[in-house]
Order: C-alpha cells, then structure tokens, then sequence
C-alpha cells in the first residue's frame, strides 16, 4: 500500500470516527419522530448528518492537498500529468532576499489550472 493510501485510509477513519460520535449524541430523528415533521417544518438548529459528513469530507480534501504533492488527480478529466508554474503576483514567503512564489498546477491533458 502506498503512502497516500495509507494518508487517505487514516482520514476516512478519522471522518468515521467523528460519524460514529455523531450518531451516539445525536437523537436518531427516525426513532424520536415517525410523522412527517422533517419536510414541512426544517429547523435551522438541527443540520442534517449528511450536510456534515460533506463539510467534513470537503475538509479533508482541503488537508490532503498540501501533502500530495506529485500525486496530483486533476479535478476535470482525472489526470496525474502535470506541469507546475510559478505564480510571480502571489508570494507565499520571503526569506534572505530569495521569495517563494506560489504555484500553479496546469494539467497537461486539459489544460485545468489550479
Ligand atoms: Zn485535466
């Protein structure tokens, strides 16, 4: 198993875990309320399981992309190839005169940036 593998496996078992703690606390809406109160009167208090589990997913997404680096899927058509430019308007750091620019990522198949 690969390294990003392993990276990935460990973040799907943190985001089950936080489910699994989610499930215990919150009151399961289908026990506490058989009639039909879900679709004609939403509370904003209560966020629906489901709404979290894609924030929290979106979240590791977020924490996973730093760490792969050289292991990039581009977003469009799924490619690995990419070449790398410096983005000279965006200075991420400045250090004895040297600055390190950000990057851009351009896929090679289709051209996407990020
Ligand atoms: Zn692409």
């Amino acid at each position: 198993m690969s390294e990003f593998e392993q990276k990935v496996l460990k973040l799907l078992e943190n985001i089950n875990g936080k489910l699994d703690k989610l499930l215990k606390t919150e009151p399961s809406p289908m026990n506490s309320a058989p009639t039909t109160t879900t679709a004609s009167t939403p509370t904003p208090s209560t966020i629906k399981p489901s709404a979290i589990v894609e924030k929290q997913e979106e979240e590791a997404r977020l924490e996973e992309k730093p760490q792969v680096e050289g292991r990039r899927i581009c977003p469009e058509c799924g490619g690995t190839t990419f070449a790398t430019h410096e983005d000279r308007s965006q200075v991420l750091h400045q250090m004895g005169g040297v600055k390190i620019y950000a990057k851009k990522y351009v896929c090679k198949q289709c051209g996407y940036e990020y």
